[in-house]
């Protein structure tokens, strides 16, 4: 039998579990305070929904899903990204717009693995459905960056573009694509597919010689319509005068083909953990996803962040938990001991009784490999003053407590 996980997949472990639940509950305490609720859909769905959301022409759905027949000839795929489930969810129970959602999930995409990326991964994401105004995609930006300081990183600047709609984009497709083909001799063999089939998706290339002649390429931001032109100026406009940091990046597109107008990433500004995986997430609007499903005409935007990327950005978890370890050293301390764990359980406050055959140093020992904040001692000495020695493992102090106070002291 193989004991190791498959390849690109990853154990949360108790400490780094500890990490994941503290990341999510920063999470979900930040976009209640702007309106979002949660939306939990299925880990797999109907194949046809990625390749009519995702896109004909992405990597996701060209080389990254993880699609199957289930036993009863269904063709389906596990999601490689959550929004179109979400959008799926909305119009077939009908929500009334406008909407807010959040989801927290894995996610799927046979990619090559390496540091923060993972054929498994987690994302913390959002959907407003039914809101067209610049304020909205101002709201969202500012959102994850409030999320981003709530979990102590300060160092997270927004890159912005717009890639414009449907009125724009075709016009400023031909015009990137004369300029391609003037250059095709000198472009790499996967930009010359997409030269044919998405021009726009050249600017994600990562060869550089193709970085060096798109830096002269005309770019969508310097394209668009009057009303795309307007609504990204105040979304720029707006950001600065919130003093939101964000950076003006005409190259970026993402890779996704639902894409309009607002389209943004969260990039950690100073990354040595994570290297060229300096990217926390991003989103952007898709006014027009909802039509291709067959819904009305209703404008959206939404962002996805990376879990494992914010593990990473914020480096290895403490391993202190809450967890009061109780040590009795004879066998009438250990009767109050067993009083004493439940009282604290009682009080919603986490406690372990030590084996009442181990003594006071495997008992210690025990404390540190469960990586508990507090051990109490209580012994005969202990008793007799009716007191508690409290160890504070974080501060490595060591304190008499009134037996009767203890509860208020841990709760401190
Ligand atoms: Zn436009
Ligand atoms: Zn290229």
């Amino acid at each position: 039998m193989i004991l190791s996980n498959p390849k690109g997949t990853q154990d949360f472990l108790p400490q780094q579990s500890r990490q994941k639940h503290w990341i999510e509950t920063k999470f979900r305490e930040t976009v209640a305070l702007y309106g979002f609720s949660e939306i939990v859909t299925p880990v797999f769905e109907h194949t046809e929904l990625y390749l009519r959301s995702t896109g004909l022409s992405t990597d996701i759905v060209t080389k990254q899903m993880y699609s199957f027949v289930d036993k009863g000839n269904r063709e389906l795929s596990l999601r490689p990204e959550g929004t179109p489930g979400v959008v799926r969810a909305v119009l077939q129970y009908q929500l009334k717009l406008p909407v807010r959602l959040f989801y927290i999930g894995p996610m799927y995409r046979y990619e090559r693995p390496q540091k923060g990326r993972y054929r498994e991964f987690y994302q913390l994401g959002v959907e407003t459905i039914g809101e067209a105004i610049p304020e909205t995609d101002i709201e969202i930006i500012e959102m994850g960056n409030r999320f981003f300081n709530n979990l102590g990183l300060s160092n997270v600047i927004t890159k912005i573009n717009s890639v414009g709609c449907p009125i724009c984009r075709p016009k400023f497709r031909n015009q990137l694509k004369m300029f391609l083909d003037k250059n095709l001799s000198d472009i790499c063999e996967d930009c010359k597919v997409r030269a044919e089939q998405n021009p726009l998706r050249v600017f994600d290339c990562k060869e550089e010689k193709c970085q060096d002649i798109y830096r002269d390429a005309p770019k969508i931001t310097d394209n668009l319509c009057f009303d795309c032109q307007n609504h990204f100026q105040v979304v720029l406009n707006e950001l600065a005068e919130r003093k939101i940091p964000f950076e003006l990046n005409k190259m970026m597109v993402r890779g996704l083909d639902y894409y309009t107008r607002t389209t943004f990433e969260f990039v950690l500004t100073d990354s040595k953990e994570l290297g060229s995986q300096d990217s926390l997430g991003g989103g952007g609007r898709y006014d027009n996803l909802v039509e291709d499903f067959g819904g009305p005409k209703t404008p959206a935007i939404g962002f996805a962040l990376g879990l494992e990327r914010i593990m990473l950005a914020l480096g290895a978890p403490t391993s202190i938990k809450k967890l009061v370890y109780i040590i009795p050293l004879d066998s009438n301390a250990y009767q109050h001991g067993k009083q004493l764990v439940s009282t604290l359980r009682n009080a919603n406050i986490p406690a372990m009784l030590n084996n009442p055959e181990k003594n006071l140093r495997a008992g210690l020992g025990t404390a540190d490999t469960l990586s508990c904040n507090y051990v109490i001692i209580i012994g005969s000495n202990e008793m007799n003053k009716k007191v508690y020695t409290l160890k504070d493992l974080v501060k490595r102090t060591q304190q008499e407590i009134p037996q009767d106070k203890i509860i208020e002291t841990l709760k401190l």
